[in-house]
């Protein structure tokens, strides 16, 4: 039995971005001793990448935006599939949450009359973004890290150490969720700095790990996103919701290659930017969707009055929901009018002086200036869509966040799924993170204090857990492949063919032969990483860390092939050339993913099979006075026959 030291909380959150500082400081609020875990630098989680803003319904921009037309806006770019309590939770919240981020100290931009400035995005009918520039993720955690510093500072005071009720683990890993009986006991980590192993044990864990980007070759996201809180929720016998659904943001650098898939904001285009192909032509107008006819300019005239008459006329189709822009933009590249680079024109330099671009676009800017060596004041940028965020994941109680089947299991932030049903629309993410950060930690609190005794940490599953994480370094790793005159697969090899596989086969746009082919490659892949091997040893080793991250960037990706390959429909993130219509028998349909094998030992499986089980549920019905709230011929687009009928 290996000695690995463990330390007790009543509330472990893993992930320190937005979602998962919000949960700490609520479970702490709450009374409960809580622990964040986070595999970056305490401040650097991908929260702080965010540019464009926080979506919430304060009204102060438009006086007609309320709750009930955020709620609507968040259905229709979900194409209806969102866990419809969640959307009307966070519509309702969400003000709440940037006005209690205000009272902790963040400095949003104001309007001349000195209320929190709001801006367009896409799908939103109202100017809706709280803002900081283009810089809003990085306010929103410097004040959420505020509130934590100030909190450990009550407690000094009270009893004489800063980290006894709140407690942040930074550079750590958590490989496990470990469990008694069916319910949480606790997580299993690695100090990436030295490799030791360590236990937190508590009866209430808060996945908020974000995405999983970093399985696609051309994505936004950072290296963190390797989907380690969907792998750890699947593992621990939690089942994953809708993970077809992946959002390919339309506009990521395309140039040079070194920078390619970084985001270029939505608030280009929510400020006036458009898009445009090579012809010089304005082409979104030729790919409004007969859902949205109705409510988009159908001229370029009339889009162009609508930045200052919002009232009077209809907003420009740029700023359609992202799966729209995105497909539109893969098709006219496709049609041999994109780029040189292979991407479309953005022009923000004729919509703009210079000097309002350079204010409200300051990070913008300085990225195509340093990065692509293009001035965005006097040219056009140049983009493409990239693998931005995932819609689908841990299935989660829409109003305590608890993770179905585990007890003490809770998520929130992307990593949780259901809110935006199969397409997010911009700005929703940092509110989702801040209304369900909140809902996971004083539920998870409540539910350990309400626990009679802790749960037990069980020593064969912490040996386990240990076993696996050394396993590059010996058993079926170089040693044993030397035994062999095998070669050892290398992780780097095995995570670049892994990324091109997801991006050429289950991409933007998908076909069921491509999505065979995909697991096939996936099980090729799984087999060869049983055999990743690393040199060195445990004291700060990025290849030994990506060999770990493998185990669940494959998961992450069997999940998503198999329930692409599975709705064999196109519907907002999710788009089939060979089904290209959104079918409403659909609508009422989830596919949750599960382990094959709930014990959650992957050792123990053959790995050529496939380690994921679809299941088909029923969605739940949408309650009468939501449904109200929009047009029955606009719900006829969406809702099943009998749906309508009920
Ligand atoms: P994150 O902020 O990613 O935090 C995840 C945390 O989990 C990190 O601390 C990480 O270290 C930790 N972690 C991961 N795995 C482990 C592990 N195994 N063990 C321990 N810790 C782990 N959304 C908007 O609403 N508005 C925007 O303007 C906007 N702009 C964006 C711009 C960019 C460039 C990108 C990439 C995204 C943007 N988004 C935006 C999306 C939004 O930023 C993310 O969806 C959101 O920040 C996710 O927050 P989170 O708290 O769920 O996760």
């Amino acid at each position: 039995m290996s000695v690995v030291e463990r330390q007790e909380w009543d509330v472990v959150v893993v992930g320190a971005g937005g979602a998962g500082l919000r949960a700490a400081i609520e479970a702490r609020e709450r009374g409960a001793r809580t622990a964040v875990i986070c595999k970056s630098l305490f401040g650097k989680a991908h929260t702080v990448m965010a540019e464009g803003g926080i979506a919430a319904a304060m009204a102060n921009v438009n006086e007609h935006d309320n709750w009930q037309v955020h709620f609507r806006d968040t259905m229709r770019g979900g194409k209806f599939l969102n866990q419809w309590r969640m959307a009307e939770l966070h519509a309702q919240e969400a003000p709440d949450r940037v006005w209690e981020l205000e009272t902790w100290g963040a400095l949003f931009d104001r309007t001349k009359d000195g209320r929190i400035s709001q801006r367009n995005f896409g799908g939103h009918e109202y100017p809706r973004l709280a803002h900081v520039g283009d810089r809003t993720g990085l306010e929103l955690i410097r004040t959420l890290q505020q509130k934590i510093v100030s909190l450990q500072q009550e407690d000094m005071k009270e009893t004489g150490d800063y980290e006894s009720r709140l407690k942040v683990y930074q550079e750590c890993t958590v490989t496990r969720v470990l469990k008694d009986g069916d319910r949480v006991s606790g997580v299993f980590c690695y100090e990436r700095e030295s490799g030791r192993f360590f236990v937190l044990e508590a009866p209430a864990v808060v996945i908020a790990t974000g995405g999983i980007g970093k399985s696609f070759k051309v994505t936004s996201n950072s290296w963190e996103y390797t989907g380690d809180g969907h792998a750890l929720a699947l593992l621990a016998g939690a089942p994953l919701l809708n993970m077809e659904f992946v959002q390919f943001h339309p506009t990521g650098m395309v140039w040079p290659p070194s920078v390619k898939g970084i985001l270029v904001t939505e608030s280009v285009r929510g400020d006036g930017g458009v898009l445009r192909n090579s012809d010089g032509k304005r082409f979104m107008f030729d790919y409004i969707p007969d859902v949205f006819k109705e409510k988009y300019a159908q001229s370029e005239d009339e889009g162009d009055r609508w930045y200052e008459d919002p009232d009077n006329n209809r907003r420009p189709p740029e700023l359609l929901p992202r799966d729209e822009v995105a497909r539109a933009i893969n098709a006219e590249v496709k049609a041999g009018r994109g780029s040189p680079h292979g991407g479309v024109f953005l022009d923000v330099s004729t919509r703009m002086p210079a000097d309002v671009i350079r204010r409200r676009l300051p990070s913008m800017y300085h990225q195509f200036k340093e990065l692509a060596d293009v001035d965005i004041t006097a040219e056009a940028m140049e983009v493409g869509p990239t693998c931005h965020y995932v819609m689908g994941g841990i299935a989660v109680d829409s109003d305590t966040a608890a993770a179905r089947g585990v007890p003490g299991l809770f998520a929130a932030g992307e990593v949780a799924g259901g809110m935006h049903g199969s397409n997010r629309l911009g700005g929703n993410s940092l509110s989702d993170l801040l209304v369900f950060g909140r809902r996971a930690g004083l539920h998870a609190a409540e539910y350990a204090a309400g626990l009679g005794k802790h749960s037990e940490v069980d020593d064969i599953q912490v040996d386990t857990a240990a076993a696996e994480a050394l396993r590059p370094f010996s058993a079926e790793g170089p040693e044993a492949d030397a035994a062999s005159g095998r070669p050892p697969e290398n992780p780097y090899t095995l995570h670049q063919e892994l990324q091109q596989t997801m991006n050429d086969l289950v991409g933007i746009i998908r076909r069921e032969a491509e999505m065979e082919q995909a697991l096939e490659k996936l099980a090729e892949l799984r087999v060869r990483a049983r055999r990743a091997g690393v040199e060195g040893h445990r004291q700060f080793n990025p290849g030994w860390h990506l060999a770990l991250d493998l185990r669940n960037m494959l998961l992450v990706s069997e999940c998503v092939a198999r329930a692409a390959l599975e709705r064999t429909e196109s519907r907002g993130g999710h788009t089939r050339e060979d089904h290209p219509t959104m079918e409403r028998t659909w609508r009422r349909i989830n596919l949750l993913c599960q382990l094959t094998d709930p014990t959650g030992g992957l050792a123990a499986t053959d790995p050529v099979r496939g380690q994921i089980d679809l299941v088909r549920e029923t969605t739940e019905p949408i309650r009468p006075d939501l449904l109200a709230l929009f047009e029955k011929e606009e719900l006829v687009k969406y809702l099943a026959e009998e749906e309508l009928y009920e």
